[in-house]
């Protein structure tokens, strides 16, 4: 069954651009029979309140996208997050990286002039460098033998005492012989390979992105001791059975990342005897990968025959459907500062459910006229095929 969510950050009150996620990943999930589900990405201490989440619960009843079951709150599950991590070390795949964003951007080549920053791999320790050299190496036992010689340097990030989580302020998590307090704080990298991830979005298509060219090793753990979006996402998106990703365009390139996180935590491994086939094996799994995605490292991959390893996904795979953004009339994607698409405002002088939703489901190519309807009354309207792909500018004319 198809199981969808919708995942908010709970740093101000919703604004159309985030109704309209709400409400496109609540019709593809609904219109299959699937189920859809509420995580609170509460994971800033800073910037998240509990009030917004409780008011963003109340503007999803008020506008007809109830969601199933009791809402996760990522604020909660930082022990998890931790074990995922401590999984990501012992294969060797993380490392504490000291740079600062200045530093950063020194490495930054002059034509990177997309916002991205790629990390190049600075602190990466040397012995670890080695897998970029995967094709020249060429058997399993030496790869092996290069990972087990990285240092496991990873430490645990100082936290102030004011901030983090309970763990972190007792003093405990992955090293609690160490005191935090002895630690130069350090952001978390995760290794990545130097191969294609091949990908299909159900609405945007076929992209192919090399990690290593497209962000290079990225953060798992921040600095300041709060978890990176990517590895929070992926874990609960694991743990919670999702099996559709319906968000914004502007994520579309996270996805790639988040499935090489996922296959490193979720691919199960099991011998013939069906057990697992132990940590030990878990460092292959850049070979394994490089050969199941027939990416640079392939040759290098086929290399390993006669091995009694079978990899499966699990939990299922999911499908991700990014959708176009919603801008203002600079052509700036809508946020917190757009105040009159803020709910709030919206509410507050009047608008009706039916008004908003009728509004998105035509900009959304659902319905032919803005006419005031229910997200219920859309499902049989609903098709990826409508939605546009190009950035839909809200027109002042139609403006609520
Ligand atoms: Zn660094």
């Amino acid at each position: 069954m198809t199981r969808g969510r919708f995942a908010p950050s709970p740093t101000g009150r919703m604004h159309l651009g985030n109704v309209f996620c709400a409400l496109l990943s609540w019709l593809s999930a609904k219109s299959q029979g699937g189920e859809w589900v509420l995580r609170i990405e509460d994971l800033d201490p800073q910037r998240s309140r509990k009030e917004y989440a409780l008011q963003l619960m109340d503007d999803l009843q008020w506008l007809g996208l109830p969601w199933d079951g009791e809402p996760v709150w990522q604020s909660q599950r930082g022990h998890i997050y931790e074990e995922y991590l401590r999984r990501l070390t012992e294969m060797g795949l993380t490392y504490p990286c000291h740079c600062t964003r200045a530093d950063i951007m020194a490495t930054q080549a002059p034509h990177e002039t997309d916002g991205r920053v790629v990390y190049k791999g600075t602190c990466r320790p040397r012995a670890i460098d080695a897998i970029g050299a995967i094709d020249s190496i060429g058997s399993i036992g030496s790869i092996d033998s290069v990972i087990r010689t990285a240092p496991a340097t990873t430490l645990p990030p100082t936290v102030p005492l004011s901030q983090g989580n309970e763990e972190q302020r007792s003093g405990g998590g992955m090293y609690p012989h160490r005191s935090p307090l002895t630690v130069t704080p350090a952001t978390t990298r995760l290794i990545v390979p130097d191969c294609t991830i091949p990908f299909t979005d159900g609405h945007y298509g076929k992209h192919d992105i090399n990690l290593a060219e497209h962000c290079g090793d990225y953060i798992v753990r921040r600095k300041d001791g709060a978890w990176a979006y990517q590895l929070a996402v992926v874990v609960d998106d694991a743990l919670m059975g999702i099996t559709e990703i319906v968000r914004g365009r502007d994520l579309l390139l996270s996805s790639p990342q988040q499935i090489h996180l996922r296959e490193l935590l979720f691919f199960e491994r099991k011998t013939e005897n069906g057990t697992d086939a132990g940590s030990e094996s878990r460092s292959k799994i850049y070979f394994d990968y490089a050969e199941q995605q027939g990416g640079k490292d392939r040759e290098a991959g086929l290399k390993r025959k006669n091995n009694s390893l079978t990899a499966h996904h699990s939990p299922l795979t999911v499908n991700f459907f990014h959708h176009p953004l919603l801008c203002n009339a600079e052509g700036q994607r809508l946020c917190k500062r757009d105040k009159s698409m803020d709910l709030g405002y919206l509410r507050d002088k009047g608008t009706t459910a039916r008004e908003i939703i009728g509004l998105l489901a035509h900009l959304a190519g659902l319905t032919d006229t803005p006419a005031h309807i229910t997200p219920t009354e859309l499902l049989t309207l609903f098709s990826w095929d409508k939605v546009p792909t190009e950035d839909i500018m809200l027109d002042k004319q139609i403006m609520l």
